[in-house]
């Protein structure tokens, strides 16, 4: 038995078999071959491996995904058949008599070297395509493991080194009990999508994938961040119990949610979603959303091989307005890509700091093909719910105003084509870049709100990577820092008649709660798992007592000290 100590990232208990995730070892040796007919055979009979696993996977994708996700499999199973790209490969091992992974390797980068240059984004996407596929056939070829988390059919616990988002995405719950990973922290992507999916997962271990070998039994603690290896029965027995009364609790908390959000003295704050897809949308209401504080919409963008085309995100962005109605609150936030979140087919040149490279807002205002898309289908989804806008990554108020004068633009010209648009849609901004905080008085004037994104926010505020588990003990919410920070955007929101609220994982951090209600923050958006812990929170809450508080939280030395305050005038152990 081993105890490996990680980051909580996504609540509850699982316990399973480990399935170990890794890139496999696709080096080889060039080498002369005696006979080049066995070698054509042998390239032949991985491919024909490759094509049956793919077969399997487009199915799969189909039935769990969509038919659009599908496509993706669809393309690659024709580059299996695409003569080509075979005959040359089999010509290269009859002509060289090299190996089948030489002949491979070469004329795949061949292909690829020449698609990726050309003017032609069809054809920057068969680069794509074709890279991906040569891995699976290589992996065959070596006789090598390529795991395929779609294609797992009996209850497993992940172990990797990392989970990409779109890896995170393709997990079926089914049968994914929980994850582990080596890297990560509590705001990196797989681990905000992991609780949207509602599966337990514990980050940032450092070690798990040294530690576990493929079936051994694992529990994966989601609540208290541990990894147990290979546990005892009495072990497996006291986890049990665990997950049985986080169970109950859940069933508790479900009591609350058709209630509305009202502090002890009777006011209200609101308390809505994080969203990163359309399905997301039944964890909103089954959780007891009010609204979706934060809809991610770059997930539309990720996992395919080309950009969404304007009808693509209509549709969603429609579904997602209607599912909540009238009422309820929608704010969409434009395209983040950039950080942890990759867009292959952009084929961006590699950065030595992604976080604070070329992505979101700075790619969208250059970008702004992709840009004036995306504004179109959420200015023609407007018409079916109540949808507010927000741009992320805002760092001056010359980014905000042409931003908004891009919307306005396809406002005019989508009116002048005689299509509906809502006219009452707010806009605002992400606050996640510590300039916009500071002299938020001034970006208040313009916006109609703001939605402060402390996980950006702290990693910026810190200069600690949200991503790396080794600086991970800056990632302070609490930090006095911080906190005066979203005082300050908080107050230069009021002062404006604005209102202000919160996307970032610590809307719905227990400690967070009463210090951000006694600052007046008017809206509190987090995973629709924590909206009803959060709700159940607040109810016991007076925000007016929270407020009173409030200077002398903001003039604490640290991060400790706040929390040993607040955790004395709340009671909370
Ligand atoms: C944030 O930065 O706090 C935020 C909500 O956005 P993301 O986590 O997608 O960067
Ligand atoms: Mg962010």
């Amino acid at each position: 038995m081993s105890h490996i100590k990680g980051i909580g990232a996504s609540s509850g208990i699982a316990i399973a078999k480990a399935y170990r995730m890794e890139a496999p070892d696709l080096s080889y040796d060039k080498k002369d071959i005696d006979s080049p007919e066995q070698e054509v055979k042998r390239f032949q009979d991985a491919i024909e491996t490759s094509k049956g696993e793919l077969e399997k996977i487009k199915d799969h994708a189909l039935k769990t995904l969509g038919e659009e996700k599908a496509e993706i499999f669809s393309a690659h199973l024709l580059v299996l058949s695409d003569p080509e790209l075979l005959q040359p490969i089999q010509d290269k091992i009859k002509s060289e008599n090299v190996n089948a992974e030489a002949a491979l390797d070469e004329t795949a980068n061949m292909f690829i070297d020449l698609f990726k240059n050309m003017d032609n984004e069809y054809m920057r996407e068969r680069a794509a395509d074709i890279q991906d596929v040569t891995k699976r056939v290589m992996a065959h070829l070596l006789n090598v493991t390529f795991p395929d988390p779609a294609l797992i059919d009996e209850k497993v616990v992940i172990v990797a080194e990392d989970l990409t988002p779109s890896d995170t995405a393709q997990l079926n719950k089914e049968f994914v009990q929980g994850f582990t990973t080596d890297i990560g922290g509590r705001t990196s992507h797989s681990a905000i999508m992991a609780r949207s999916l509602e599966i337990p997962a514990v980050v940032g271990t450092k070690e798990v994938t040294e530690t576990i070998n493929q079936n051994d039994m694992v529990i994966v603690d989601g609540i208290d961040g541990d990894v147990i290896v290979n546990p005892s029965d009495e072990q497996i027995e006291e986890y049990k119990q665990k997950q049985a009364d986080f169970e109950k609790q859940k069933q508790e908390w479900a009591k609350l949610k058709d209630e509305s959000t009202k502090t002890a003295d009777g006011q209200h704050v609101e308390l809505v979603a994080n969203i990163g897809t359309p399905d997301d949308v039944d964890g909103v209401h089954g959780n007891g959303g009010e609204g979706v504080g934060l809809y991610r919409t770059e997930f539309l963008y990720m996992g395919k091989s080309q950009l969404p085309t304007e009808e693509e995100q209509f549709e969603a962005y429609k579904a997602v307005l209607e599912s909540m109605g009238s009422d309820k609150p929608v704010v969409v936030r434009t395209l983040d890509i950039g950080g942890d979140k990759e867009l292959e087919y952009l084929d961006l040149p590699d950065e030595m700091n992604p976080f604070l490279g070329y992505r979101a807002i700075r790619l969208c205002l250059e970008r702004d093909d992709i840009f004036r898309t995306q504004l179109r289908a959420l200015l023609r989804a407007s018409v079916y719910g109540n949808l507010k806008i927000m741009f992320p990554m805002i760092a001056t108020l010359g980014e905000f105003r042409q931003a908004k004068s891009l919307l306005e633009e396809e406002k005019a010209n989508l009116k002048s084509e005689g299509t509906e648009v809502s006219d009452s849609i707010e806009v605002g901004m992400m606050v996640e870049i510590p300039a916009t905080a500071v002299i938020a008085k001034q970006f208040a004037k313009e916006v109609d709100f703001f939605s402060i994104g402390t996980n950006d926010l702290i990693q910026y505020t810190m200069a600690a990577d949200r991503m790396n588990e080794r600086v991970s003990y800056l990632y302070q919410p609490y930090n006095p820092a911080i906190l005066n920070l979203i005082n300050n955007v908080i107050e230069a929101a009021h002062a404006e008649g604005k209102w202000a609220g919160m996307c970032g994982e610590m809307a719905g951090d227990e400690i967070a709660i009463p210090i951000l209600l006694g600052l007046g923050l008017d809206e509190f958006s987090m995973s629709a798992t924590s909206i009803l812990p959060a709700r159940t929170q607040i109810l016991s809450l007076s925000k007016e007592e929270m407020a009173s508080y409030k200077d002398e939280i903001l003039a604490k030395d640290t991060s400790e000290e706040v929390v040993e305050f607040v955790k004395e005038k709340t009671g909370q152990k």
